[in-house]
Order: C-alpha cells, then sequence, then structure tokens
C-alpha cells in the first residue's frame, strides 16, 4: 500500500488585492498581501504537488505583465521575489521538477497554474467540472489559458470525491469555482486538509463569510462547511493557502510535515 511520508508547503509569492475578493462585502477599505503557497507532497512512489502558484514570466514581461494584469483591472500584479521562485522552491525543498509524478488541480486560477510549464512530463488530476470551465473559451479574466493548455499534458479528469492513493483524498468543493477541489493529506503524524481557495482567510471559516467570487453562492457556503465537518471528524487541520496571519505560524520549506 502506498502511504505518504511527509510534506513540504511551498510561499510562491504574493497577492495584493482588495480584502473583499477573499471575503464578500467585508472589508472594502482594505487591500491585503496574501501569500500564494502549493504543497510537495512525499510518497512511497514520488512526489505530487498540489497547485503550482503564479508565473513569474507573466509579471517580468513588460506586455504580458500590462495585457494580463492591468488591463484586466488588478491593481497591481502579484509579486515573486527571487526566492521564492518555484524553482528555487524546489531547490530549497530539495527536490527536482522530474521527481514529481502527480499535479494536481484545485482550479484553474492564474495564481494556481503558473508553474505547470515545468512540470510536463507529470499526471494531471482535475475535476471535471473545471476542465470542462478551463477549456470553454470563456473562462474568466483570471484564467489564463497559455500557463496551462500544452498539448502534451496527460489530464486525468475526476468527477466528485476521489482517492489518488492512500492517503491522498481530493474532495471536490465546488463553489468559488466550477469544479474547484480540496485535498486531504493523512500523514503518519495527522490528518491536514488543504482548502486551497474554498476560503483564502480564516474569518471565511470561522465566520462562515463566502469568498469574492463564486460561480454558485450555496455551493461556496456548503464546501466551507463541508471542509469545517471533515476537520472536526477526522482531527484534522485544515491549512489556508492565502491567509497571511496562518502562514506565519505553519511550516513552510524546507521544513516538513512528517
Ligand atoms: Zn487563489
Amino acid at each position: 500500500m502506498t502511504s505518504v511520508r511527509s510534506m513540504c508547503i511551498l510561499l510562491l509569492g504574493y497577492e495584493v488585492i482588495p480584502k473583499t475578493v477573499s471575503t464578500r462585502d467585508r472589508g472594502g477599505k482594505f487591500i491585503m498581501a496574501e501569500p500564494i503557497l502549493a504543497y510537495l507532497i512525499e510518497t512511497d512512489d514520488g512526489y505530487v504537488i498540489f497547485d503550482t502558484g503564479v508565473n513569474s514570466t507573466n509579471l517580468t514581461d513588460p506586455a504580458l505583465r500590462q495585457s494580463l494584469f492591468m488591463d484586466r483591472g488588478w491593481l497591481t500584479p502579484p509579486i515573486v521575489l527571487p526566492d521564492h521562485e518555484f524553482l528555487a522552491q524546489l531547490e530549497l525543498a530539495d527536490v527536482a521538477p522530474r521527481d514529481i509524478c502527480h499535479v494536481v488541480l484545485s482550479h484553474v486560477h492564474c495564481d494556481h497554474t503558473g508553474n505547470i510549464k515545468h512540470l510536463r512530463h507529470a499526471k494531471f488530476w482535475i475535476q471535471k467540472q473545471e476542465h470542462d470551465y478551463a477549456f470553454s473559451g470563456s473562462a474568466g479574466p483570471a484564467v489564463f489559458p497559455q500557463d496551462y493548455d500544452f498539448s502534451e499534458l496527460d489530464w486525468n479528469i475526476v468527477d466528485g470525491d476521489w482517492e489518488l492513493m492512500s492517503g491522498i483524498e481530493g474532495i471536490l468543493t465546488r463553489g468559488h469555482h466550477p469544479g474547484h477541489q480540496s485535498l486531504v493529506v493523512t500523514l503518519p503524524g495527522g490528518t491536514k486538509i488543504l482548502t486551497a481557495d474554498v476560503g483564502d482567510l480564516w474569518e471565511n471559516f470561522e465566520q462562515e463569510i463566502l469568498p469574492g467570487e463564486s460561480c454558485d453562492d450555496i455551493a461556496a457556503l456548503g464546501s466551507i462547511r463541508r471542509l469545517k465537518a471533515i476537520a472536526q471528524q477526522r482531527e484534522a487541520e485544515l491549512i489556508l493557502l492565502h491567509d497571511p496571519v496562518r502562514v506565519q505560524q505553519i511550516k513552510l520549506a524546507p521544513d516538513r510535515y512528517r
């Protein structure tokens, strides 16, 4: 039986956004700098990564920066310092791109699909509704098909809750996006729930506040409640992908959860 050995969390930059992007109708006066994380999971069968951060080429190339961010109404593009580049973070974790066999995507917003270009050899796992949306030709302005639409990618489509291998479960948590999913990872030392964008901030979970963007508000609230329920039932820790306070309390690369 395959099992999970460890998990290393990568800090891949920050996005500077109005707080209302994270909390619906709340905090309209405030701008937040929110971290962008990805999760490297070591298993007996190689590495799995959950999400891939933002493509820094889109930030450094002036024409791309203008057309993808400034022309689409961003306050400012995300910030990726040299230490937070995807390959630098992998090196810090002592992992090579080739060591990564599986890429699970929570959803196709640009802060989750940016480094697929380095992982084209891997198997990709995505929910059916998200894949349909990603290739519909009419995805929203924060979706960059050029970051994930590579002809050689091995897409594996799942529909609903599923298991990648023993200790790694995908949970369909739609709402923020049509086929958003979260991951439940059972490590030797305990279970972690990787929420992705079900709720950017702890406030979303604590007070059951909707994310700023959703395609289905009832489903989005249901997903917040479902992850809280799984956390309670399984005595699991919720690990948030964008919370600037919680990120300071978790282990980041090169430290690992075991
Ligand atoms: Zn995000």
